[in-house]
């Protein structure tokens, strides 16, 4: 049985995580970690959860029971790359979800990972995400003369436009037509901005509801179009490829790694 850790255990990813890992035949959970003021610090990590209770309360001193683990799971809003540190030193395995690290901070993770740290960095852990950034830069080389265009939908609460999701699938498209991101796409329309150009990416978000999120890469030419869609019904997507990331790292020797290394997708 892997013992696992989740950073952030009352957090809304580290929920559907703990849960999942409960229901894991592999894996037990033998910690959960908030921030030191957390209101739900020694509760126990399964009722947070909304499940039925795990006898492991949460606390807010992972440095006491990393040495148990065999990996840690962080999507946590906190302290991140000090987390990874201790991980690392206790020869803990490190699956880190939480987005919009700085670059000096990957960069610490890259450190430690050459150091002798088992890392996976990915600001998407769904398995389906993952195969439709494979996808899109391999259809956008194959159908390289047709026009592409990225919709994305989420609920009505989401503050930053387009989704992280979407502008890394601009990245592959761009990438799959030797174009770059920057130069060539366009975000929305309005007015009258003349005729699409060849080479454009188009790129739109749409918000509403409760979407947790969906995704569609449009490929379009005359008399035809292909159009590639992913939608995302529930977070357990994202907890589920954390966990395949876990067993992946289990399998590995020491490096810096992400999802496509997981699920087997690159080249
Ligand atoms: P959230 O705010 O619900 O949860 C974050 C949790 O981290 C909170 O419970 C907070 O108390 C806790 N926290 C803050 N500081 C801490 C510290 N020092 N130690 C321990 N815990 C601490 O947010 P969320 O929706 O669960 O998202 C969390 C992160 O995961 C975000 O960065 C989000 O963008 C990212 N995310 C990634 C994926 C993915 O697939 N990689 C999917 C969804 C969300």
């Amino acid at each position: 049985m892997l013992k696992i850790i989740v950073v952030g255990a009352a957090g809304r990813m580290g929920r559907h995580l703990v849960s999942c890992i409960t229901r894991a035949a592999d894996m037990t959970l033998c910690g959960a970690v908030e921030y030191s003021e957390s209101p739900f610090l020694n509760q126990d990590a399964g009722a947070v959860a909304g499940i039925s209770p795990v006898g492991v309360n949460i606390t807010s001193d992972l440095a006491e029971i990393i040495e148990n683990a065999d990996a840690i799971i962080d999507f946590s809003t906190g302290n991140v790359i000090e987390n990874a540190e201790l991980a690392v030193k206790n020869g803990a395995a490190v699956v880190i979800g939480t987005t919009a690290l700085s670059e000096t901070e990957t960069g610490k993770l890259q450190k430690m990972a050459a150091e002798n740290g088992k890392i996976v960095l990915a600001p998407n852990m769904s398995v389906g995400v993952n195969l439709l950034f494979h996808l899109t830069e391999k259809v956008a080389a194959l159908l390289n003369d047709y026009d592409i265009e990225i919709v994305e939908m989420h609920h009505r609460r989401k503050k930053d436009a387009p989704s992280g999701t979407a502008v890394r699938l601009g990245e592959c498209a761009a990438a799959g037509k030797d174009l770059s991101y920057s130069d060539n796409v366009v975000h929305g329309r309005n007015g009258i901005v003349g005729e699409r150009t060849d080479n454009e990416i188009g790129m739109h978000a749409v918000r509403g509801g409760d979407v947790v999120g969906d995704h569609t890469v449009i490929f379009a030419t005359d008399g035809e179009r292909v159009e590639l869609t992913h939608k995302a019904s529930s977070r357990d997507t994202f907890a589920m490829g954390a966990l395949k990331a876990v067993r992946f790292l289990m399998n590995s020797n020491a490096g810096f790694y992400d999802m496509q290394d997981v699920l087997g997708l690159k080249n």
